[in-house]
């Protein structure tokens, strides 16, 4: 399995603002970053976009990404979520005045965009993946994403504080290489975590140590300006397999 983190910027380092992976080229993570990739040859080969939650940093260039990668035609880009999260994206986004409605104005004849509802715990297969959403606790409600290929397994926790189901659920997933959990804020706003469903590092590494398997964990969703901070602490915890996400990277798992 080929993992990617899209950059949001030409920024090298800690300018990561904006939040989607691709997964074998032809599976998006979220679209915070999706339709900013700079070649559209490869935006076109994304068919089918999970989105965890409907947060802007999840879903910024969704509309952007639809609109470049559009052919007139009965093909197009399936965007998978939860029903609320697309009830959102119709009410807020693509609402016929921040963006044309796509579902809407979509035909059998030509079609913009395809949705489709993600239900908890009940795993769907595209492109070769098996992907099963197990919701998380965040701010507002956020489905995490485990992806198999039948010979390794990554785990996408999304946007989250502390959670339970989440890792009970992977405590019996085969061949589970990688972790990608988040670390928002460092733990001086410890607070501003809690409130607002994130990781401070602190309970990044107490949430670690609820899952007792030999994976790679992978430090996403840092705050830019936080960035620096969180990787002073992280490092000085000296945790094993622990490592920062390099934005733009390849991870083969
Ligand atoms: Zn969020
Ligand atoms: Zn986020």
């Amino acid at each position: 399995m080929r993992i990617e983190l899209l950059p949001s910027s030409l920024a090298a380092g800690d300018g990561q603002f904006l939040t989607s992976y691709l997964v074998n080229d032809t599976v998006a993570i979220d679209a915070g970053s999706l339709g900013l990739l700079a070649d559209l040859g490869r935006q076109r080969r994304v068919r089918h976009v999970f989105i965890t939650h409907e947060h802007l940093d999840h879903v910024a260039t969704l509309p952007v990404f639809l609109e470049n990668v559009h052919d007139p035609g009965p093909d197009s880009p399936e965007v998978l979520a939860s029903p609320e999260v697309l009830a959102c994206l119709r009410a807020d986004v693509f609402n016929g005045r921040i963006w044309p409605d796509f579902f809407a104005l979509s035909t059998p004849e030509n079609t913009f965009v395809a949705a489709t509802k993600l239900e908890p715990f009940r795993p769907v297969a595209r492109a070769g993946l098996t992907i099963t959403p197990v919701p998380v606790s965040h701010g507002v409600a956020t489905l995490g994403l485990v992806v198999e290929d039948g010979r390794s397994a990554v785990a996408f926790p999304s946007d989250t504080g502390p959670t339970e189901a989440f890792w009970r659920h992977l405590a019996a997933v085969p061949n589970l290489r990688a972790v990608c959990l988040e670390v928002t804020f460092p733990d001086a706003l410890a607070w501003l975590a809690k409130e607002a469903g994130h990781h401070c590092t602190a309970t990044f590494a107490a949430e670690r140590s609820k899952l007792s398997r030999d994976v790679r964990w992978i430090v996403v969703h840092r705050k830019p300006r936080y960035a620096a901070e969180i990787a002073r602490e992280i490092a000085a915890l000296g945790l094993p397999n622990v490592e920062l996400v390099q934005p733009g990277h390849v991870y083969e798992v």
